[in-house]
């Protein structure tokens, strides 16, 4: 099995697990990767032999703590390559996420270290993910997404990387990750925000793009 098969396998699951409530099923798994169940059945027996998953079939399956800390090993390297391809090789924050994708399997620690030395030893990716340590632990995220937030002041921390068009966009509307805004109208009915920003700009969006952008509460001074 190659491993870049199997370590998209144990990312999909960290994922799931992180996104969703109960056990992550064999059949979430194969809508995400668009195999076949018996596909994704074929695998799972095969991270359990190697002690990265408890499966036990047609019932819910979980990463062991081996299985989470090799997922988080290859989330690490994406998203320092992702900061990576932005801020050395100048690429926009909307064309890394597929080269990433790629390169997350082929890179090697050392070089991967390097990179990490070169870029001060980040904590976030360009898209505003935290980068997961050395032992593959991720900090507290406060962040919900926008379209469940109440009208009032927060800041933007981060964006789903995935979606190049919907980065493209944001990149367009000159919002960036850090950036404080007021949540002007949540009309989540009629499908649609806005945010507004300090220099009076504002920025109109549907429910499928604030579903993408994430924020926190910004703390007023009294
Ligand atoms: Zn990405």
């Amino acid at each position: 099995m190659p491993s870049s098969t199997v370590e998209n396998y144990l990312k999909t699951i960290l994922r799931l697990e992180a996104e969703g409530e109960g056990a992550t099923t064999v059949g979430e798994i194969a809508r995400e990767l668009g195999v076949t169940p018996g596909t994704v059945t074929t695998m799972m027996r095969h991270l359990r032999d190697r002690g990265l998953v408890d499966y036990e079939p047609r019932r819910g399956l979980s990463l062991k703590p081996e299985g989470t800390t090799e997922a988080m090993k290859v989330v690490r390297r994406h998203r320092l390559l992702e900061l990576f391809l932005v801020e050395v090789m100048g690429l926009d924050w909307s064309e890394v996420h597929a080269e990433a994708e790629v390169l997350e399997h082929a890179v090697s620690d050392r070089l991967l270290d390097r990179i990490d030395a070169m870029l001060g030893e980040p904590t976030h990716d360009p898209h505003g993910d935290p980068i997961p340590d050395r032992r593959g632990i991720l900090p507290e995220d406060r962040a919900v997404p926008l379209i469940e937030a109440e009208v009032g002041r927060w800041r933007v921390v981060r964006v789903c990387d995935d979606d190049s068009d919907l980065l493209g966009w944001l990149r367009k509307k000159g919002l960036r990750i850090g950036e404080e805004v007021d949540l002007s109208l949540a009309d989540r009915i009629g499908g649609v925000l806005e945010l507004s920003r300090h220099d009076g700009d504002r920025v109109r969006m549907g429910v499928d793009a604030a579903e993408q952008v994430y924020v926190e509460a910004v703390e007023l001074p009294e």
